[in-house]
């Protein structure tokens, strides 16, 4: 049985329900965040709400995340999480319920507040090892793709190409510009350089992104955030992934091309193997 948070209630999630006139249901008019946990222990929670503030702001929703850590870890311990290798609380916050129309409700309409917790299973090291392909597709996503809004279509329809031609991830490109996946920050290394597109508007601001930079420096690797061009990057020594359930995922194959020598480098293999080491402690 999964409990689940619902406008400031813990209830089983066959009682949580919402009304048809919820805007995030009619419009997508809402944000969202998922944070993962290790053992109980939340990564980089801090970072997490402060791109949802961010973004509830940018929104003009008028929500306080006052009591969020505390939910976040009661979710965790109603659902046994707390021991979990990994798990993960989805977050969900949209304008609230009041009659359909595009300009924003009576002000006084409260938002509405959902979260769940689940359990996270990583591929096991040889399915990793193996590494991922990934595909590339036009980024169809609208202009402020750094906020983080439940209104996913375009990502979702790039995730289901992906997957229908056998890969797990797409890859979105705009103008020539690779820019990140359907549901992930993306790394190319070029000579050795860890390569990624800087944190504009074109992209989301990943957590596990910011983390891996911030490891690569420290462990004296070259990194820098630059845009990166489609037809350099079918040229990169690495290609990986990262997001906070795919953490970093290689990716040996793009658009059916091996990337590199078509296995999993050196350089994403030392950044995955520290982030673990990060988490795991
Ligand atoms: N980019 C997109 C489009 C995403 O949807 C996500 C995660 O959902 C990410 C990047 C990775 O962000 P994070 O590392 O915070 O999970």
């Amino acid at each position: 049985m999964s409990v689940v948070y619902l406008n400031g209630e813990y209830l089983n999630k066959d009682l949580a329900t919402v009304s048809v006139d919820d805007r995030g249901f009619l419009l997508a008019d809402g944000l969202y965040e998922v944070t993962s946990a290790y053992k109980g222990n939340f990564f980089r929670f801090e970072q997490h709400i402060q791109r949802l503030i961010r973004g509830l702001d940018f929104l003009r929703i008028n929500y306080d995340p006052v009591d969020i850590l505390e939910m976040h870890l009661r979710l965790l311990a109603e659902n046994k999480l707390e021991d979990q290798e990994a798990s993960i609380v989805y977050l969900q916050i949209t304008r609230g319920v009041a009659p359909r129309t595009h300009c924003f409700p009576p002000e006084e309409t409260l938002p509405t507040v959902y979260a769940f917790a689940r359990d996270f299973k990583r591929p096991d090291s040889k399915r990793w090892g193996q590494g991922y392909a990934a595909i590339t597709v036009p980024d169809n996503r609208w202009g402020r793709v750094d906020i983080k809004s439940i209104a996913l279509l375009p990502n979702v329809l790039a995730q289901q190409e992906a997957i229908d031609s056998g890969a797990i991830e797409a890859l979105l490109v705009k103008d020539g510009m690779v820019l990140e996946g359907s549901h992930s920050n993306v790394f190319g290394v070029f000579n050795g350089v860890v390569t990624t597109h800087p944190a504009t508007h074109e992209i989301l601001h990943g957590v596990v992104r910011g983390s891996i930079i911030e490891l690569a420096q420290k462990m004296g690797m070259a990194v820098i955030e630059r845009p990166i061009a489609l037809d350099e990057m079918r040229g990169a020594e690495e290609i990986f992934f990262t997001g906070t359930t795919a953490e970093v995922r290689p990716t040996v194959y793009l658009d059916g091309c091996p990337v590199g020598d078509g296995k999993v480098g050196p350089v994403t293999k030392a950044l995955y193997d520290k982030f673990r080491s990060v988490v795991d402690k």
